[in-house]
């Protein structure tokens, strides 16, 4: 039993480092390919990311049965990440809708050209209304507990097949996430004072998004440190909520781990 185990896990990893790597190259190599083969990478792009939104569905279901005290959250976290990742992106043909749940400073996706203006507005009233206001009412427990469609998601699912070190690695909390939201605040100046930059600017940030909030977390920090490595490590949102969520007075004990 312990082997299939094991064997399940390495499977599924395996799918999302796939996914992963592509999500990298189609992003990287373009300028260096014909278009045949980029068109090639996308389309294997595409396929694993749907892969990996099948193996998500089938851990939400099995952790649904398992684990009956994390339902509240589960179902909650599933709509979120489903809603802004699957059904409105393939109801309304618009891969942009991500942004409403990925605001800065998580992602600068938002802005893009492509983008459109009410889903820009949707993500600027969340990433800058929605989430510092139930921060501030309930703590870090709202958004990193019950809705982010990305590290409490995944946490919830793909994480809970890994066990938990929470212990590893901790120094990087106190260096990369400040850095990281720093840099962040730096790019959203930086476009809306100088609007001629954002492809480069962008460019960039979807480089570091993917290395870190995809390839280094799904394939080196879930397996190593656990499904909150990224939140706790790496995330400029959720610091950004920790700060805001520290002028509330009273605060759950065990939010670090437990959002
Ligand atoms: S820390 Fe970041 S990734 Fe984690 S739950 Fe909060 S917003 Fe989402």
């Amino acid at each position: 039993m312990a082997q299939a185990k094991q064997i399940f896990r390495i499977l599924i990893w395996i799918v999302f480092l796939s996914a992963s790597t592509l999500g990298l190259l189609r992003i990287i190599l373009p300028n260096w390919l014909d278009i045949e083969t980029a068109k090639i990478i996308s389309y294997f792009y595409w396929s694993g990311l749907l892969l990996v939104e099948i193996v998500l569905a089938v851990l939400v279901v099995y952790f649904f049965v398992k684990k009956p005290s994390r339902r509240t959250r589960l179902v909650t976290l599933s709509i979120c990440h489903f809603t802004v990742f699957l059904v409105l992106p393939l109801a309304l043909n618009d891969w942009t809708y991500t942004a409403i749940l990925y605001p800065w400073p998580h992602t600068l996706q938002a802005f893009d050209a492509e983008t459109s203006k009410t889903i820009l507005w949707l993500s600027l009233f969340v990433g800058f209304g929605m989430i510092p206001l139930i921060s501030y009412i309930w703590g870090r427990k709202a958004f990193c507990g019950y809705i982010c469609p990305h590290g409490a998601f995944i946490s919830e699912t793909y994480g809970r097949i890994f066990k938990q070190h929470p212990e590893r690695l901790v120094i990087l909390n106190k260096i990369v996430p400040p850095i990281y939201f720093s840099l962040m605040t730096v790019a959203l100046l930086v476009i809306l004072i100088l609007p001629e930059t954002l492809t480069p600017v962008r460019s960039f940030q979807k480089v570091v998004f993917l290395i870190t909030a995809e390839l280094l977390y799904f394939i080196v920090l879930v397996p190593l440190v656990g499904g909150r490595s990224y939140c706790n490590l790496i995330c400029p949102l959720g610091y950004a909520i920790k700060q805001i969520s520290t002028f509330k007075t009273v605060d759950s004990p065990n939010q670090q781990t437990d959002r």
